[in-house]
């Protein structure tokens, strides 16, 4: 009997210590998502991929580069 308030015991502090960590986690996972979904936009040129704030951004696209810009545009 005594073995299981013990387990009882023990299991409430296990609940509770991740109802306080989960709290957190989930927290930072909101803050960790927000740069990996940082837009990445296509090169219309040439294909690769870049981050929104590095891009080249045309009258008809995105681009990795302003000679890819011209190249396309022009
Ligand atoms: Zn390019």
């Amino acid at each position: 009997m005594r073995a299981l308030l013990i387990l009882a015991a023990v299991l409430a502090g296990v609940w509770l210590w991740r109802n306080i960590r989960g709290s957190d986690a989930s927290g930072q996972s909101a803050k960790t998502d927000e740069p990996v979904l940082q837009d990445m936009v296509r090169c219309r040129q040439c294909g690769m991929h870049i981050p929104g704030s590095e891009a080249i951004v045309g009258k008809q696209g995105s681009y990795c580069s302003a000679e890819h810009l011209r190249l396309s545009e022009s």
